[in-house]
C-alpha cells in the first residue's frame, strides 16, 4: 500500500509540529551517545517510561560507557538493575557491551546489520538506535508506533498477522521524511501513541492527525466523544515557526554534525 504525497505530507507536517508543543522531554532524546541510547531502548522494552527515567540517570552513573559495562563483573551489573526485573535484558546488555568491545574494538557499531547481531537487540531497538544515535533514516515499529500507523492508514488489515506486520514496517519507512526530520517523526509517533492514540481510549477529539485519520470517526462515534474542532494553536503555532521550528514541548533533534560532542 503506497501512500499519496499529499497525505504523508499532511501526516508529517501535523504529527512534527505537535511533538514540537506537546511531545515529551527525555533524557535520552538529548544525546547522541549510541551506548546511552542502547541502554535506554532496552530499559524500554519491558518498563514504562517514568519508572526507567531513574534507572536510567542511575545506571549511567555507575557505568558511564561502554567500556565500563564490559568490564565489570556480570553480578554488579544485575545488582544496578535491580528493581527494573526482567535480568535477561541486563546480562543481554553485559554481553553486548562485550561484543563491541571485542568485535568492534569498542566502536559502536553503525550498520543495521551489526547492531541487530548484537545479543538481546532486535529490529525495533537495532532501528531506534540508528535513528536516535546517528540520525540515519530507519523505521521503527513499537506497540505505539504500529496503532497510530494502524489507524491512520489502515483500511483493510491483512488477515494473517504475520502479513500485517510486514504492512506497518513498510508504512513506518514509507512516512519517514528524510534528514533529521526522520528523528523527529519517530519521537512524535511514539509520543503520539503513548499520551493521545492510546490503546483503550484514544482521545481523538484533541489528535492532531483527527482531520486525516482514517479511524478517527469511528472511533469517536464509538467512544461517544465531543465532533472535534481544530485547535486555534495551530495557526498561532505556524506564525511562531515562520523561522524555524520552535521546540516548547519534545526535546529537539540534536544536531548530527556534532555528533562525538554531545
Ligand atoms: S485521530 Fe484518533 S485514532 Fe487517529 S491517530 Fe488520532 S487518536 Fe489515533
Amino acid at each position: 500500500m503506497a501512500l499519496e504525497a499529499q497525505q504523508k505530507r499532511q501526516f508529517q507536517q501535523r504529527l512534527m509540529q505537535w511533538y514540537r508543543h506537546h511531545g515529551r522531554d527525555l533524557p535520552w532524546r538529548r544525546t547522541t551517545d549510541p551506548y546511552a541510547i542502547l541502554v535506554s531502548e532496552v530499559m524500554l522494552q519491558q518498563t514504562q517510561v517514568e519508572r526507567v527515567l531513574d534507572f536510567y540517570q542511575r545506571f549511567l552513573g555507575r557505568f558511564p560507557t561502554l567500556a565500563a559495562l564490559a568490564s565489570a563483573p556480570v553480578d554488579e551489573v544485575l545488582a544496578a538493575w535491580q528493581g527494573l526485573g526482567y535480568y535477561r535484558r541486563a546480562r543481554n546488555l553485559h554481553l553486548a557491551a562485550q561484543q563491541i568491545m571485542e568485535r568492534h574494538h569498542g566502536v559502536f557499531p553503525e550498520t543495521f546489520d551489526d547492531v541487530a547481531a548484537l545479543p538481546g537487540v532486535g529490529r525495533y531497538t537495532a532501528g531506534a538506535v540508528l535513528c536516535f544515535a546517528f540520525g540515519k533514516r530507519t523505521p521503527i515499529l513499537d506497540t505505539n508506533v504500529q496503532r497510530v500507523l494502524e489507524r491512520m492508514f489502515v483500511r483493510r488489515p491483512a488477515v494473517k498477522p504475520s502479513a500485517m506486520h510486514k504492512r506497518l514496517w513498510r508504512l513506518a519507512e514509507d512516512v519517514l521524511p528524510p534528514g533529521t526530520d526522520a528523528w523527529v517523526l519517530n519521537q512524535a509517533m511514539m509520543d503520539l501513541g503513548a499520551t493521545v492514540c492510546t490503546a483503550r481510549t484514544p482521545r481523538c477529539t484533541q489528535c492532531c492527525l483527527y482531520a486525516i485519520c482514517h479511524a478517527a470517526a469511528a472511533l469517536t462515534t464509538q467512544l461517544g466523544l465531543f465532533p472535534y474542532a481544530e485547535p486555534a494553536e495551530t495557526e498561532m503555532s505556524m506564525v511562531a515557526e515562520a523561522d524555524g521550528p520552535v521546540y516548547g514541548g519534545g526535546t529537539p533533534p540534536p544536531d548530527f554534525s556534532r555528533r562525538g560532542e554531545l
